[in-house]
Protein backbone atom coordinates (compact mmCIF):
# COMPACT_ATOMS: atom_id res chain seq x y z
CA UNK A 1 0.00 0.00 0.00
CA UNK A 2 0.94 3.56 -0.56
CA UNK A 3 0.94 6.02 2.46
CA UNK A 4 0.57 9.95 2.77
CA UNK A 5 2.79 11.69 5.16
CA UNK A 6 3.32 15.00 7.07
CA UNK A 7 3.65 16.63 4.06
CA UNK A 8 0.34 16.33 3.31
CA UNK A 9 -0.62 18.38 5.88
CA UNK A 10 -2.90 21.19 5.33
CA UNK A 11 -1.90 20.69 1.66
CA UNK A 12 -4.76 21.73 -0.71
CA UNK A 13 -4.40 19.87 -3.78
CA UNK A 14 -6.28 17.18 -4.66
CA UNK A 15 -4.70 15.71 -7.88
CA UNK A 16 -4.47 12.05 -6.05
CA UNK A 17 -7.58 11.94 -5.47
CA UNK A 18 -8.76 12.83 -8.86
CA UNK A 19 -6.04 9.96 -10.37
CA UNK A 20 -6.96 7.09 -7.89
CA UNK A 21 -8.97 4.44 -9.45
CA UNK A 22 -10.08 2.48 -6.38
CA UNK A 23 -10.80 6.03 -4.59
CA UNK A 24 -9.12 5.08 -2.03
CA UNK A 25 -8.36 8.12 -0.39
CA UNK A 26 -10.27 9.87 2.59
CA UNK A 27 -10.26 12.81 4.78
CA UNK A 28 -8.13 12.98 7.92
CA UNK A 29 -7.99 15.43 10.45
CA UNK A 30 -5.83 18.01 8.43
CA UNK A 31 -4.50 15.82 5.93
CA UNK A 32 -5.63 13.10 3.46
CA UNK A 33 -5.23 9.20 4.22
CA UNK A 34 -5.48 6.09 2.45
CA UNK A 35 -7.33 3.47 2.93
CA UNK A 36 -4.36 0.28 3.25
CA UNK A 37 -7.19 -2.43 2.09
CA UNK A 38 -8.64 -0.58 -0.58
CA UNK A 39 -5.26 0.86 -2.22
CA UNK A 40 -4.52 -1.68 -5.24
CA UNK A 41 -0.53 -0.24 -5.04
CA UNK A 42 -0.83 1.01 -8.45
CA UNK A 43 1.24 4.17 -7.82
CA UNK A 44 -0.09 6.42 -9.88
CA UNK A 45 -1.05 8.82 -6.79
CA UNK A 46 2.80 9.09 -6.41
CA UNK A 47 4.39 11.16 -8.58
CA UNK A 48 0.82 13.26 -8.66
CA UNK A 49 1.54 14.82 -5.14
CA UNK A 50 2.75 18.42 -5.22
CA UNK A 51 3.97 18.01 -2.17
CA UNK A 52 5.53 14.66 -2.25
CA UNK A 53 3.98 13.23 0.34
CA UNK A 54 2.59 9.69 -1.05
CA UNK A 55 5.31 6.95 -0.39
CA UNK A 56 4.97 3.19 -0.54
CA UNK A 57 5.23 1.75 2.83
CA UNK A 58 7.95 -0.40 2.14
CA UNK A 59 10.14 2.64 3.08
CA UNK A 60 11.75 3.07 6.02
CA UNK A 61 10.15 4.37 9.23
CA UNK A 62 7.17 5.06 8.06
CA UNK A 63 4.84 2.36 10.08
CA UNK A 64 3.39 5.74 12.31
CA UNK A 65 1.96 7.03 9.08
CA UNK A 66 0.57 3.62 7.66
CA UNK A 67 -0.89 3.43 11.87
CA UNK A 68 -2.79 6.84 11.37
CA UNK A 69 -3.67 6.25 7.58
CA UNK A 70 -5.20 3.15 8.71
CA UNK A 71 -7.47 4.85 11.53
CA UNK A 72 -8.64 7.61 9.93
CA UNK A 73 -9.80 5.79 6.95
CA UNK A 74 -11.25 3.21 8.62
CA UNK A 75 -13.82 6.08 10.18
CA UNK A 76 -15.49 6.66 7.34
FE1 LIG B 1 -4.92 4.91 -5.24
FE2 LIG B 1 -3.00 3.70 -6.67
FE3 LIG B 1 -2.36 5.64 -4.97
FE4 LIG B 1 -3.17 3.29 -4.03
S1 LIG B 1 -1.28 3.69 -5.18
S2 LIG B 1 -3.84 5.30 -3.30
S3 LIG B 1 -4.70 2.71 -5.57
S4 LIG B 1 -3.61 5.86 -6.81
Amino acid sequence: TYVVTDACIKCKYTDCVEVCPVDCFYEGDNMLVINPSECIDCGVCEPECPAEAILPDTEDGLEKWLELNTKFSAEW
